[in-house]
């Protein structure tokens, strides 16, 4: 109930702070509609219809931002009891609330039963009678809207995100030129912050964000939503305080539950929108401003501007592009070979399937850009099915040509784990290309797991019963517990890039990096680095007893005719200790 209240409050300010509603008066008489004039001009916009047939003409023309009808039942041309008739029988028309005017007791009975809200009987009374019957209708027409919008936010009480986009484009309907700005506020790191305080605590949070939020955007005529789990969405007038809307929400925890830890929120906004464009791209837009400083410790504002704009443009491009890329076969798979390095000459053990994309006007593409957009919409499934089917062939054809060739490991993404077929597409692939479980290595980013994780488990179990060995991919990046780690079904632990970086660079140390091959050890999986670029690199690697390496130090990833030097070297070596 507290939910509806709030909810009912910002839809008060938004009726009485911003412009007037659109009232249509019907009556023959010019007396009457001037009287009506005088008593409505100051609260209302009006337009004025003379028989039955220029109410439907205007109730059409109007029907979005039209609020009330007062309606003379006595017209000529089309009488207003038909008018009511024809209104109440067209679905688009008939939302709209009508007010009976009448002399006639009778007609009163008649027009109510066919759907008219109320009525008022001439002679006409007071002025301020007149208002206030106006008023509750609207009032509770409106009212009923939102009550029977089933889809409202339970936990914050604020619009939820379909009922929000269409208010917000009611709201541009009547207030046209008025310059508005989308705004969308992310909290940081929640999914860390429920695990360490706990989903009731997380909770309340997201109310007093919510409510935070409201605070200023609600007293400013604009409406608030939660979008889903910890965003939320606002829509209000150009201008306001951003920082002062972002102060107002980023509310404190009690200081023995969190040490003074602050909900730590994030805004894009997309300023003075065009409304041309939908209002969801205009929210995807001040999403996307608000991704740029995801992560960002000094910048909390992030704002849709055109170097923005060129990157989505650009990222639509390559959706577009994509079904011919897949028929021209403008995706490519490079091959990064895997050192083993506790032996005395490092050896060739396994390589991982890169993708590539040489796009004929765009040059050669990199997977960092366009496997993440991908992902967001599920393309990367169709992708990499098609890289793991070109990947296969290619070890098929060196199988066919070396005696000795090693396994490959190829990136499954987080996507591709929901898909319940996943396991029969890997089997399918393999059995087509006369393969085993045992030449394919799977490679699954351990953010993969953080999420639904029971499914996901249950998936790498299930793949690892059949015999493929799976890697934990960008390790120590998914916040994974430890205790979580070790209960996990993986075969290697592949530490992210970020920790050679760190543990390299000037003034960096390597205290992290041991730590994480301790775990492994613990664990009793083997570590692969990757992203080692130089020998003193790799021979650190080596003493602290990390097992494979992969990096520049030994090659970039190269096509596969490229690769086949890898091969012909390793089957040397087998050949030699034969
Ligand atoms: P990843 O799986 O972590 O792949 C390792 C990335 O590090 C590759 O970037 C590789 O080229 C790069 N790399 C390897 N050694 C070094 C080094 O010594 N120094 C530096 N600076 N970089 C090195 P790449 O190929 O651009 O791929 C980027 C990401 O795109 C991959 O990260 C992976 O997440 C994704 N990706 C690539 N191919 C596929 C694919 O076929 N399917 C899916 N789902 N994702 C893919
Ligand atoms: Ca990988
Ligand atoms: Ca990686």
């Amino acid at each position: 109930m507290k939910g509806a209240q709030s909810m009912l409050k910002s839809h008060e300010k938004f009726h009485s702070e911003n412009g007037k509603r659109l009232l249509l008066v019907a009556d023959d008489e010019l007396i009457n509609r001037e009287m009506m004039r005088v008593v409505l001009q100051d609260d209302y916009e009006l337009v004025f219809a003379t028989n039955g047939e220029e109410v439907l003409q205007e109730a059409r023309k109007c029907k979005d931002v039209l609020s009330l009808i007062l309606l003379d039942l006595i017209m000529p041309v089309m009488s207003g009891l038909e008018a009511l008739q024809v209104l109440q029988s067209d679905s688009e028309l008939s939302n709209i609330p009508v007010i009976v005017i009448t002399a006639n007791q009778n007609a009163e009975v008649e027009s109510l039963q066919i759907g008219a809200y109320d009525f008022i009987t001439k002679p006409y009374p007071q002025p301020d009678v007149i208002l206030a019957r106006i008023q509750r209708a609207i009032e509770l027409h409106e009212d009923r809207l939102i009550i029977s919008s089933t889809e409202r936010d339970e936990l914050t009480g604020l619009y939820n995100r379909e009922y929000f986009y269409s208010y917000a484009e009611q709201f541009d309907q009547h207030h046209k030129d008025m310059a508005m700005d989308a705004i969308v506020v992310d909290i940081n790191r929640f999914h860390f912050m429920n695990e360490r305080f706990g989903a009731k605590y997380c909770d309340d949070v997201l109310r007093r964000v919510g409510k935070g939020l409201l605070s200023v955007v609600g007293k400013a005529g604009g409406i608030v939503c939660r979008r889903e789990a910890d965003t939320f969405m606002a829509y209000c007038p150009h201008g306001l305080d951003y920082e002062e809307i972002l102060d107002k929400a980023s509310v404190s925890f009690t200081e023995e539950e969190s040490n003074g830890t602050r909900a730590w929120l994030r805004m894009g906004i997309y300023e003075n929108v065009d409304k041309t464009i939908e209002i969801e791209r205009r929210f995807d837009h001040a999403q996307m401003a608000a991704d740029t400083v995801r992560g960002s410790f000094t910048k909390r504002i992030g704002v849709y501007d055109s170097a923005l704009r060129d990157k989505e443009m650009y990222s639509e491009q390559l959706v577009a592009d994509f079904d011919i890329a897949i028929k021209e076969q403008q995706f490519c798979v490079y091959y990064q070979p895997k050192f083993e390095i506790q032996s005395a000459v490092p050896t060739l053990v396994s390589a991982e399937a890169l993708v590539r994309w040489q796009h004929p006007s765009l040059g050669l593409v990199s997977p960092g850009v366009f496997v993440p957009l991908f992902e967001e919409n599920g393309l990367i499934q169709q992708l990499d099915v098609y890289v793991w089917g070109q990947t296969a062939a290619q070890i098929r054809a060196w199988k066919d040509r070396f005696d000795y060739v090693t396994p490959v490991s190829i990136n499954v993404s987080r996507i591709d784990m929901y898909d319940p077929h996943l396991t029969d597409i890997l089997l399918g692939i393999l059995a087509q290309n006369g393969l085993s479980t045992s030449d394919l290595l799977l490679e699954i980013t351990e953010s993969a797991y953080t999420r639904d994780s029971k499914q996901i488990i249950d998936t790498v179990s299930n793949l690892r019963k059949l015999g493929f060995k799976v890697e934990m991919d960008d390790f120590g990046t998914g916040y994974s517990s430890l205790n979580m780690i070790s209960e996990l079904p993986i075969d290697a632990l592949k530490l992210d890039m970020q920790f050679i970086r760190g543990a390299f660079a000037t003034g960096g140390d390597t205290k992290m990096l041991e730590i994480i091959i301790d775990i492994a050890d613990y664990l009793s999986v083997p570590t692969v680095a990757e992203g080692v670029e130089t020998e003193e690199q790799m021979e650190a690697l080596r003493k602290m007893g990390c097992d494979l390496v992969q990096g520049y130090y030994f090659s970039r990833p190269v096509p596969a005719t490229e690769f086949e030097r890898f091969l012909e070297e390793r089957n040397k070596q087998a050949k030699a200790t034969e």
